[in-house]
């Protein structure tokens, strides 16, 4: 299956990504993982990445889609994969699109993680964060309303989206999930 996650930074993607990746025995990559990598490792794709990350702001898309595109090229990926945080704009989406047609390949189905804003920012203020961290987050919150959410109607147009609360335990959110991929698979 190929799978794509797409919710607002603190909807808990990353927790629920994972455990789906775990019982599914396919890769999940996480682009923020990727370019946190480069970064540490000081690549090039790193370097130009970082003043960008730093910021709260998204990394340009052609630096991310070179990414990822040539980490879903690598063998492990041909059963399978999923993807969280890629794509986070409608340009990483249709040169996905492209790249999978190309591929012959087409997505499976794409889990929304939807969280309002009020719980999330109720989230961060539990979180207790610097004021600092805290502009970066509501900034990051702000690229996600403008950039990001559009791809929700993008792939509700193209029948693949379905929708996950985001608010409940970790279980009952899985729980949610996996009835959502037994069927879809
Ligand atoms: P994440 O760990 O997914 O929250 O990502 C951390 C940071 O990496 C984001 O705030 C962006 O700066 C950058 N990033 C991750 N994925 C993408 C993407 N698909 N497009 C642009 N920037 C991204």
């Amino acid at each position: 299956m190929q799978i794509v996650f797409i919710g607002p930074p603190g909807a808990g993607k990353g927790t629920q990504s994972t455990l789906l990746a775990n019982y599914l025995k396919i890769p999940k990559l996480s682009t923020g993982d990727m370019l946190r990598e480069g970064c540490d490792q000081r690549t090039d794709v790193g370097r130009q990445a970082a003043q960008y990350m730093e910021s709260g702001r998204l990394v340009p898309d052609p630096l991310v889609e070179k990414i990822v595109l040539d980490r879903l090229s690598e063998p492990d990926c041909l059963t399978g994969y999923i993807l969280d945080g890629f794509p986070r704009t409608l340009p990483q989406a249709a040169n996905f699109d492209r790249w999978l047609g190309d591929q012959e390949r087409s997505l499976s189905v794409v889990i929304e993680i939807r969280v309002s804003e009020e719980e999330l920012l109720e989230r961060l203020a539990e979180r207790g964060r610097q004021d600092d961290d805290r502009e970066i987050i509501r900034l990051r919150l702000k690229q996600y309303a403008k950039l990001t959410h559009p791809l929700i109607d993008y792939y509700e147009q193209r029948n693949l989206l379905q929708v996950i609360n985001g608010v409940g335990t970790t279980d009952a959110i899985f729980n949610h999930l996996q009835q959502i991929v037994d069927r879809v698979g």
